[in-house]
């Protein structure tokens, strides 16, 4: 089957964490590789909230992928896919990319889960420019002296995380006011270390509101409706309540319903295409449920691009092996939390943990590869570790914050 071709040709759709990942294992010399994504940078999605405070800006988050593409030697389309068969991928411009392997890492969208009026009136953080419409709203809302109700709907890492970066930027404004809202009883309910009251500690004086173990029951211009009758009066709602698949899978027919993600084998091989290798957010690895990470995502891709070698040598395939990472979650400028898998330690100056992964991942992601590139990295890496990460490592604020690390388990 793949024999007569002299170099196989590799589609990888979506070029995020796993799908750059992936392309980066292959050489271009053996296989003849395509990357199609429809959006002209990847994102380092883990630091976005930062935008929310400003202490990060669009472009120190954003890598040019043609480049990143082209310096693998592959070749990249700038282009939504719609949909494929077991043999070519079609495009929005209508264009048909052939593949003897296709290699599926397109990741996952925002989850309103249905509720009522969530699209229209609540504000998305799954993209940089999601991220800066919160912060441009924010701020345009800092120069009134109205009051200005601010929501953060979901208490998981991603929603704390919002939260926090809110809290950095104006907690001490007078005209703001802040509500947190989620199903479960407590803040980040599904990370060990029962961090819910450390957090909230932190939060002691300010003008904040939990309404946690409620469920949303619609959204709209004046607020939140809740299941329980209740309401909340809400002028910026942001909505942080997970992720959903993309419907290119079930368009594909690599899943059967639009709220599946899709099953693969040990190997990333798609349950209904054994020449389709599905990584990273989309993917639903048999027996091994796996948080939806970037740490995992990476991995994966390099597995699956190991795996996509191996099927087209006729080897045997190695079935992926998950990695144990600690997570680190910031809230804000109050505190940082390393998540391990039974315990938590809380300490602010892990923040430069979170921010010195960000500096490694950019540069592993795209290495410099001329004095000029070089110098364009530092300046970025410099501009955010002067917000960011000297201040943590300030000796003096060093010395005040020590005392404060503790272990939750
Ligand atoms: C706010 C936020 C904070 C996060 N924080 C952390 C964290 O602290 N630590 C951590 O490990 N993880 C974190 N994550 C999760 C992490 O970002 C994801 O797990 C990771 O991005 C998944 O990688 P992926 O390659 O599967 O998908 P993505 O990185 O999302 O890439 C998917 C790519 O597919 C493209 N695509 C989509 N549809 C199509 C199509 N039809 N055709 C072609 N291309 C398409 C998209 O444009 C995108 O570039 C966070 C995520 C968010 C949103």
């Amino acid at each position: 089957m793949f024999g007569k071709q002299i170099k196989p040709k590799i589609v990888i759709v979506g070029g995020g964490f796993a799908g750059l990942n992936a392309a980066q294992q292959l050489k271009s010399t053996r296989y003849d590789v395509t990357v199609i994504d429809p959006s002209p940078h990847i994102e380092w999605l883990p630091n976005i909230h930062e935008i929310i405070s400003g202490v990060k800006k669009g472009d120190e988050l954003r890598l040019n992928r043609n480049i990143l593409v082209r310096r693998l030697g592959h070749r990249f389309l700038m282009n939504r896919a719609m949909e494929m068969t077991s043999s070519t991928v079609l495009l929005d411009n209508g264009m048909k990319v052939p593949f003897d392997v296709c290699i599926v890492a397109t990741g996952s969208v925002n989850n309103t889960f249905g509720v009522d009026g969530a699209d229209q009136f609540a504000l998305p953080m799954k993209s940089v420019e999601q991220c800066q419409v919160i912060a441009r709203k924010l701020h345009r809302a800092s120069l009134s002296h109205r009051t200005t109700r601010v929501t953060v709907v979901g208490a998981g890492i991603e929603g704390v995380e919002a939260f926090g970066e809110v809290m950095r930027a104006y907690r001490h404004r007078p005209q703001f006011e802040f509500n947190i809202v989620d199903g479960s009883e407590h803040l980040l309910s599904r990370s060990p270390g029962h961090l819910d009251g450390k957090i909230r500690s932190h939060t002691d004086g300010y003008r904040v509101e939990y309404h946690l173990g409620k469920k949303v029951e619609s959204v709209d211009h004046e607020g939140i409706c809740l299941a329980d009758g209740g309401a909340i009066e809400s002028d910026i709602t942001i909505w942080s309540t997970g992720a959903a698949p993309n419907g290119f899978l079930q368009r594909s027919y690599l899943t059967q319903a639009n709220h599946e993600w899709a099953s693969v084998n040990p190997y990333f091989q798609s349950e209904a295409r054994e020449n389709v290798f599905i990584i990273g957010d989309a993917a639903n690895p048999e027996g091994m449920p796996l948080a939806k990470q970037a740490f995992h995502a990476i991995d994966m891709g390099k597995a699956a691009a190991q795996n996509v070698e191996r099927l087209l040598t006729g080897k045997a395939m190695r079935a992926f092996q998950p990695s144990n990472k600690p997570q680190v979650v910031t809230f804000g400028d109050l505190d940082t939390f390393m998540l391990f898998k039974d315990f938590a330690v809380s300490s602010s100056v892990l923040g430069a943990a979170k921010e010195a992964i960000y500096t490694l991942g950019l540069l592993q992601m795209a290495p410099p590869r001329s004095a000029k590139d070089l110098l364009h990295s530092l300046d970025l890496l410099q501009r955010s570790a002067r917000r960011v990460y000297l201040p943590t490592l300030n000796p003096l604020s060093l010395v005040n914050k020590l005392p404060k690390s503790k272990v939750f388990s």
